[in-house]
């Protein structure tokens, strides 16, 4: 299919300078190297944010971000067709179009963890009259060991850093162990940011994939609150950590939601040779991911990233972005 890359399409993202057929892309913007070593592809970067229709526009950046082969790069491919279409209702496509974007060549065998961020920024008219940026971003992480825990820590908590909407993508329920990773990634990001008093952090969606338990907390918004108020909930009786993991989480984000997905049906999730069809995913997903993309993308619903209560640009975020990284050099 063409968005589980097969080895000939491997492409070495971060040192291609040109766009080879001149259509968007996913760009590998920062990349992790086997040495645990950041490798930031600032030339990449700087020719996105910095090109001419969009540098001096005020950026909304959101970012999608969790383990691997959790679906990511299949619900940014729809975020992508809502961005190309905008509003227009039939964003979702046609029934038998394949499903194309950051998966095609992005890489769900070789398991990179980085930043993919897609080479267009797509400019938005809010309700408002303004006419902001959006920048879209993959990250991701392999969890997996001690070393690639922090690799992935440091990962997450650059993208919240640079983000004005983290996606926090996690399959079938919020674990424990998904807290403690979100503490972790947290507590990298508020060091980087010490000098603040604001919180550090905008939003964060906690996005469950595959929850089926609709009869407890029904899909959606309403049922992510709901679900998510009781598994945050701070009360005297729980061990002091976890009631710690709770109140840091609140501590670092102005806003805090959660979404409840329901399963797309077997063949997304075990059919080699899905490429993304409509026609073969289950319709509740499809209901949902129809609520779900433009609650998060829609011109009104957007927001532009701000640093310490300012607005910023993508010439700015650029800037962060270098100095950012260079505490996590060293
Ligand atoms: P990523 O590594 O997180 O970007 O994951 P991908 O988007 O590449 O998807 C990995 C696999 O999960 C693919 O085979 C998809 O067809 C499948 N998939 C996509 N979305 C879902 C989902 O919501 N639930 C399940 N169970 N599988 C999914
Ligand atoms: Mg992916």
């Amino acid at each position: 299919p063409p968005w589980s890359l097969s080895d000939k399409n491997v492409y070495d993202w971060s040192s291609e300078e040109e766009e080879p057929d001149g259509r968007a892309r996913p760009i590998q913007v920062l990349l992790v190297k086997d040495d645990h070593t950041f490798e930031l592809d600032e030339a990449a970067l700087s020719r996105i944010l910095l090109a001419e229709e969009v540098r001096d526009r005020e950026v909304v950046a959101v970012s999608v971000a969790g383990a691997f082969r959790k679906g990511k790069s299949f619900l940014m491919d729809f975020m992508l067709r809502y961005m190309y279409k905008q509003a227009s209702e039939d964003w979702l496509g046609d029934n038998e179009e394949p499903l194309t974007g950051f998966s095609w060549r992005g890489g769900s065998e070789r398991e990179t963890t980085g930043i993919q961020i897609w080479s267009e920024v797509f400019l938005v008219d809010k309700p408002d009259g303004r006419k902001v940026a959006v920048l879209l971003m993959d990250t991701q992480g392999t969890f997996d060991s001690q070393s690639t825990l922090r690799d992935s820590a440091t990962v997450f908590a650059l993208s919240t850093m640079i983000s004005s909407m983290q996606v926090y993508n996690i399959s079938q329920n919020v674990q424990e162990d998904d807290l403690q990773h979100l503490q972790l990634f947290t507590e990298y990001g508020r060091l980087a940011m010490e000098e603040t008093f604001l919180k550090p952090f905008q939003s964060l969606i906690f996005l469950v994939r595959d929850w089926s338990f609709p009869y407890e907390f029904p899909y959606g918004q309403e049922g992510g609150m709901k679900f998510l108020e009781k598994r945050l909930k701070i009360s005297e009786n729980q061990h002091e950590e976890l009631q710690n993991v709770r109140k840091h989480i609140h501590s670092c984000f102005t806003n805090i939601s959660c979404f409840l997905m329901p399963h797309p049906g077997l063949k997304v999730a075990t059919n080699p040779n899905f490429d993304g069809r409509i026609v073969e995913i289950d319709g509740d997903f499809l209901n949902n991911l129809k609520v779900l993309v433009p609650w998060l993308l829609s011109p009104r619903n957007i927001d532009v990233k701000e640093i310490n209560g300012s607005k910023i640009t993508c010439r700015g975020l650029l800037e962060y972005f270098k100095a950012y990284i260079k505490i996590y050099q060293g």
